[in-house]
């Protein structure tokens, strides 16, 4: 037996019934022949994953996933996207995501400079290692993580993560300054960091040679780094010290990968040109890397392409992705005997192309489960199931309880 308990989760696979679908959902619609069957044998349900009608983020609906509060245990997204780029991030660090932007006269006009990028890990590279003019104690890494995307890191004595974005989030409008959150020092100082620290990385981009080939190429420039969704790493127990058992976790994208290694989960290793793979061929990767990996007690699996699909408003592709991750599925469960559960992060409807506060539908199956009449996968047969209504921060304890490994409560 290669893992124990396998965590299955869909990005954003909740969705609402749709007029162009006949009422179904997209979940409901895609043949899922593997899920249906795990849904037949095992156990159903759904899941509030932070809380009843809250939209979550996909950092906290992952935190409750792997069984912590996503509220008190939730410190910023900055830091599970700088672990999951690979840099290091320590206590007292304050870590951000980053856009390569394009702004001009001060409005941001393409928060993600034309999405298009050659030579992006060179400009994070120019940017990496600058100290903040006027904080000589501060340290900066800059990492490139994929397009558009960077993750920063400060560290330094006082500083805190209580600052407001740089990123106005919307094209058209000003780049903000940074400003302190609350009243403290700490918070001042670091506002002030990331401030002076945006206008030198200004002067910086302005004379790179990689914006001399943009220009060339008819590309915007890169001319600012937009900070925003600061973070410190939360202090969490690994999985196997609440569980006993060595955990991995199989994702190409920083912000899952960070989340993981904060949970205390390692890497299977993948190749690196998945990053940049469309989500089909992404999930197949993701699949082929699952499969291989040995020695899991416990194994993570991400897929994202269906919130993408969501995001875009493009309901076939979604059902195409849960088709894709539907056959993987079908695989993982003839290669091990393991307790394994399919579920989302949270709903994202095509209506809505963006994440809403509905349930999300889970299955659980494997020796000694309870099965219930339920036999088919999707949000609304699985609201009749046994599990019923579950909170996020349950389900990693629903499924090693299978496995025996989870603690008594009391004497
Ligand atoms: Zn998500
Ligand atoms: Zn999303």
């Amino acid at each position: 037996m290669r893992w124990m308990a396998v965590l299955v989760v869909v990005d954003g696979m909740g969705d609402r019934p749709l007029a162009e679908l006949d009422g179904a959902t997209p979940l409901e619609r895609a043949e899922t022949p593997n899920m249906d069957s795990m849904a037949e044998e095992g156990v159903t349900g759904i899941v509030d994953v932070v809380s009843p009608g809250v939209p979550p983020g996909s950092d906290t609906a992952h935190l409750a996933l792997f069984g912590f509060d996503p509220y008190g245990d939730y410190t910023g997204r900055g830091a599970f996207e700088a672990l999951g780029a690979g840099l290091d991030v320590g206590k007292g660090d304050v870590a951000f995501r980053g856009n390569f932007a394009t702004v001009d006269d001060g409005v941001v006009v393409d928060r993600r400079a034309g999405r298009v990028f050659e030579r992006a890990w060179e400009l994070a590279d120019e940017l990496d290692g600058t100290s903040p003019p006027g904080f000589p104690d501060v340290e900066v890494s800059v990492k490139h993580s994929t397009q558009h995307r960077c993750a920063v890191v400060l560290r330094g004595p006082r500083l805190s993560r209580a600052v407001t974005d740089v990123d106005p989030h919307e094209e058209g409008r000003e780049i903000r300054e940074a400003r302190a959150a609350d009243g403290t020092d700490e918070a001042e100082r670091t506002a002030a960091a990331v401030n002076s620290l945006v206008s030198t990385w200004r002067e910086i981009l302005v004379d790179s040679p990689v914006n001399d080939e943009r220009a060339d190429r008819g590309r915007p420039p890169v001319n600012t780094l937009l900070l925003r969704g600061a973070g410190v790493l939360p202090e969490l127990p690994t999985v196997d010290e609440r569980f006993g058992v060595g955990g991995k976790f199989v994702s190409p994208v920083a912000l899952y990968g960070g989340l993981a290694l904060a949970a205390g989960m390692d890497p299977v290793p993948l190749d690196e040109e998945v990053r940049e793979m469309d989500d089909l061929s992404q999930v197949e990767a993701i699949g082929g890397a699952a499969l291989g990996a040995v020695d899991a007690g416990f194994l993570f699996v991400h897929f994202k392409g269906a919130d993408n699909a969501s995001h875009d408003g493009l309901v076939g592709r979604k059902v195409e992705v849960i088709e894709a991750v539907d056959s993987v599925v079908g695989e993982l469960r003839e290669e091990s005997r393991a307790h394994l559960a399919v579920t989302a992060d949270h709903s994202s409807p095509c209506s809505v192309g963006g994440h809403s506060g509905d349930p999300v539908p889970i299955v659980i199956d494997g020796p000694g489960t309870r099965p219930d009449d339920v036999d088919r996968f999707g949000e609304r047969a699985c609201a009749g199931g046994g599990l019923h209504r579950l909170r996020g921060r349950d389900v990693l304890y629903e499924l090693m309880d299978l496995e025996g490994r989870v603690s008594l409560h009391g004497g």
